[in-house]
């Protein structure tokens, strides 16, 4: 076993992690009545130019070219660097399930359309499937897509979509053959104005506060027959290629911002003082920072390990759904810890609180915990008797 990152991949960590924290901080008020339109594209603009949001799109197409393995830790010095969780999660939500099913599932013409908007910054895309009744029951879709002539009709509405405040284009996802189970989704490229593709206001969450969430309603929105992404049936493939993505290398923005508050409490419980000394000289205090450290590795080995795998084309299903559990789980657990270690001024404004509301829609989004959990029992095949030995 080889731990080590390439120098060149270090390099470009520290750099990214500098520019983040310099270049990407968060807006003035993340009220989403507040939401500063302007500034969101401004510093999208700036990620754009470091070649976050293309990373692991083709470097033909504008991208880096980036193996999943060298974008989860890219993703994980973004996290480090950024203290807008919300911010470096829309980015990663953009690149893993909107630009990677373009590049995996595009024809030649859109990805010559697309990509090199979407790698450069200068484009935001979104990906809608889930709907308000269906959410981990994903292949039971109400939004109709139907096949008029010569054009696509979709009716429907979309639930939760991550960036839709601010996408450029979507990738939505349909139901082609109601009850037609896995074949039964289409995914569709839909720019955003297309007439009949309405986006709903954005919504104020817990967590993750500086990335814009909305609903999105289709009403008779009229498409051409060409904008259908990876063929007709293919919609729950699109998806779960881009599942493979986000439960790898997006949780890296949540490694990073877990370092990032486990320093910040070592430095916090040096300096604050009780009972003449340090509190970081209490040995539950220093107990409590070791166990934050030994579950932040932990997780981060179970990750890295995932992106490993994906990086070599291997099913991740195990190893990337027992990854993103871990990640998120341990995301909420070294929260709690920090706001404990902090007193009062724990739950005041501050990282220790954030990155705990940050947790919280991690252990939902990608699939919730509990879904990982039933696909992995599956993978392993608990519950099915043994095949008779012969
Ligand atoms: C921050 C954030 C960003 C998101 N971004 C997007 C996006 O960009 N695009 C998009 O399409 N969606 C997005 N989502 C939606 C997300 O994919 C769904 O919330 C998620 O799939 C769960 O669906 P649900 O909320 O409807 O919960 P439900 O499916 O209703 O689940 C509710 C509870 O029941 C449990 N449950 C359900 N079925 C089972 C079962 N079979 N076994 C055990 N437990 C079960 C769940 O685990 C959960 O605890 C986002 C969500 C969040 C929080």
């Amino acid at each position: 076993m080889n731990f080590d990152l390439p120098p060149e991949t270090e390099t470009m960590c520290a750099a990214v992690t500098a520019f983040a924290r310099r270049d990407l901080g968060g807006p003035k008020s993340y009220d989403p009545e507040l939401f500063d339109h302007d500034d969101f594209r401004r510093r999208w603009r700036l990620a754009g130019r470091q070649g976050l949001v293309g990373a692991t799109a083709p470097s033909a197409h504008g991208g880096c070219g980036l193996d999943a393995l060298t974008a989860t830790a890219l993703m994980e010095a973004l996290g480090a660097g950024c203290a807008d969780t919300g911010f470096a999660f829309s980015i990663a939500a953009h690149l893993f399930a909107s630009v990677m099913p373009i590049v995996e599932f595009g024809t030649g013409e859109q990805q010559q359309q697309w990509l090199s908007g979407l790698s450069s910054g200068e484009l935001i895309a979104a990906h809608a499937i889930t709907e308000p009744n269906a959410g981990s029951d994903i292949l039971n879709l109400t939004t109709r897509a139907e096949c008029s002539g010569d054009h696509w009709v979709l009716n429907g509405v979309k639930a939760f979509t991550t960036n839709a405040p601010v996408a450029d284009l979507f990738v939505i996802q349909a139901a082609t053959e109601p009850g037609g189970g896995y074949f039964g989704l289409t995914a569709f490229l839909v720019p955003a104005g297309t007439p009949g593709l309405l986006v709903g206001a954005p919504h104020d969450k817990v967590g993750l506060r500086g990335s814009p969430t909305a609903d999105v309603h289709l009403t008779d929105c009229r498409i051409p027959l060409d904008w259908v992404l990876g063929g007709v049936g293919a919609g729950a493939s699109v998806f779960a290629g881009s599942m493979k993505w986000e439960r790898t290398c997006l949780f890296g923005v949540y490694l990073g911002a877990m370092r990032r508050v486990i320093d910040s409490t070592i430095e916090f419980v040096g300096e604050r003082t009780q009972f003449g000394t340090p509190i970081g000289e209490f040995q539950s205090v220093g107990h409590r920072i070791v166990d934050m450290v030994a579950t932040l590795q932990s997780a981060r080995l179970q990750l890295m390990l995932a992106a490993w795998e994906l990086s070599r084309g291997a099913d991740g299903t195990v190893s990337s759904g027992l990854a993103k559990v871990a990640v998120s789980e341990a995301a909420v657990k070294i929260g709690l810890d920090a706001v404990q270690l902090r007193g009062a001024l724990g739950v005041t404004a501050g990282d220790a609180e954030t990155l705990l509301r940050d947790a919280l829609p991690a252990r939902i989004f990608s699939g919730t915990n509990e879904i990982q959990k039933n696909n992995i029992a599956r993978a392993l095949r608990v519950g099915r008797r043994a095949r008779p030995r012969r």
